[in-house]
């Protein structure tokens, strides 16, 4: 384990004239609304900021084919849980591509622990588009700017703080936690959750449920009524490489064998095929409630144009009713008057929870037999029911900050490290909670330029994060 110090000097001293403040169950502070809510975490909220501030400098970009660099931002991690005495265990797949794994005890340690995951890589980001170094940490417009404010080193900051006040407080969690902070999500997790679950799982084989990243978050409807996407299902990945292969020859030439020609005309079929329509139990429960929330029946014959009239958020729901496709490379040929042997395309699949044969049937129908595919990635889709004590605790924690909440099952159409745990059986949710701004484009955040988080998210993730470790 290492003690490397923090990029800020200052931190080390807040952060020992923290643990020496006395925590107050009278305090109170402004809650949505301007309500006066009791505090639940209050030296998780005053450090989370700075904490999310600092990991947001490390710049721990995946570039993707194992290229990374998060062992500082590991090391960083692992000096904040040793600083409140929680042992952290330091795991490497590759040098430098580093994972931090501990374990917090819980009042009742016969229960299966809770698994809490997020990742330390973040997505290159190009300085050049954005309003403040992408890198800097900058406090601005009360948020928080950098690569990964949202994906998710938010999360990670959520985590420390609400860990560490628990620690240093003496409050345990209602069971044993696993707190995992892992290498390489961004390109798989194959360096690191995949890794961890595949080489080390006995540092989570125990927990039988999972908080992670893309849910919790707010979606304001009206004056009085928040709903909160707590992630219960995501798409399965299938990225595959297609190749068309011909007679080579001189372009000059009659050629009734050409690759680029075949190739042309197999991708061409697949991304304009749509999908026949499939309706999981978390779309179906998802839509009968945002249905109810803003007023409006789904036609379940008609589901597409009732989906259209939702604006923005229509592309990502409409994800979420079908398998998808999306070619998105091609290569062929080096000269133009050369009709190449070969030509190769790679398209992006996604397909829903329960389909994956389905939509390996309907893919080989469409490309045909002359078409040769190959998987680049294929990863299981996951799906869990909205319900029992866990998500009770999300529910009841969630309505003790905001008395306007109301959260809801949705399916992600990507993919996060949950496809790892729940190869171990873990029930894995999306719960990173957050009390978002109505007009913040918060799914623009997600590998866009300007990322950034409001201060006042944070705070008010780590008084729900508290609240729901207790009742967890
Ligand atoms: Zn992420």
């Amino acid at each position: 384990m290492s003690t490397t110090p923090p990029p800020s000097s200052s931190s080390t001293s807040s952060a020992q004239s923290l643990s020496a403040r006395s925590v107050s169950g009278q305090s109170v502070s402004a809650g949505p609304g301007g309500l006066r809510l009791p505090v639940t975490a209050p030296n998780a909220e005053a450090e989370v900021v700075e904490l999310c501030s600092e990991l947001l400098r490390f710049e721990s970009v995946n570039w993707g084919d194992g290229n990374g660099r998060e062992r500082p931002a590991a090391e960083y991690v692992a000096s904040r849980l040793a600083e409140v005495g929680i042992e952290p265990t330091i795991l490497e797949s590759e040098p430098g591509r580093t994972s931090v794994i501990a374990r917090i005890e819980g009042a009742d340690s016969s229960r299966a622990p809770l698994l809490i995951h997020s990742h330390l890589d973040v997505v290159p980001a190009d300085a050049s588009q954005w309003r403040v170094g992408p890198f800097s940490g900058e406090e601005l417009d009360g948020c928080l700017w950098g690569r990964g404010a949202v994906d998710m080193l938010d999360m990670v900051a959520m985590t420390l703080a609400t860990v560490r006040d628990l620690v240093r407080s003496g409050r345990k969690p209602s069971r044993d936690l696993v707190v995992a902070f892992l290498a390489d999500e961004e390109a798989g997790g194959v360096l690191g959750a995949r890794w961890l679950v595949d080489n080390h799982p006995q540092h989570v084989a125990d927990c039988t449920e999972a908080i992670g990243e893309v849910g919790g978050f707010s979606y304001t409807v009206s004056d009085d009524l928040r709903l909160y996407l707590i992630e219960t299902a995501e798409k399965g990945l299938a990225w595959m490489k297609l190749t068309a292969t011909g007679r080579a020859g001189h372009g000059s030439m009659i050629s009734d064998d050409n690759a680029v020609t075949a190739l042309c005309d197999a991708v061409a079929r697949l991304g304009r095929h749509e999908f026949p329509l499939v309706l999981t139990d978390t779309v179906r429960r998802f839509l009968g409630e945002l249905g109810d929330a803003i007023g409006m029946q789904f036609d379940l014959d008609d589901l597409d144009a009732t989906v259209a009239k939702l604006g923005p958020v229509a592309r990502m729901i409409g994800a979420t009713l079908r398998n998808t496709v999306n070619p998105t490379q091609l290569a062929a040929g080096e000269k133009v008057n050369v009709i190449p042997g070969e030509a190769v395309a790679y398209v992006d699949g996604r397909y829903l929870p329960g389909q994956r044969d389905e939509f390996l049937r309907q893919l080989d129908e469409i490309l045909g037999p002359d078409i040769r595919r190959e998987w680049v990635v294929l990863d299981d889709a996951v799906e869990t029911s909205f319900d029992g004590p866990l998500v009770d605790a999300m529910a009841g924690a969630l309505r003790a900050e905001d008395p306007i909440a109301r959260p809801v099952p949705y399916m992600l159409s990507g993919g996060t490290d949950a496809k790892s745990f729940s190869r171990l059986g873990i029930r894995c949710f999306g719960f990173s909670p957050l009390l978002l701004p109505a007009d913040l484009d918060f799914s623009g955040m997600f590998h866009g330029v300007d990322e950034r988080v409001p201060l006042e998210s944070l705070r008010f993730g780590v008084r729900v994060l508290d609240r729901f470790l207790h009742a967890c």
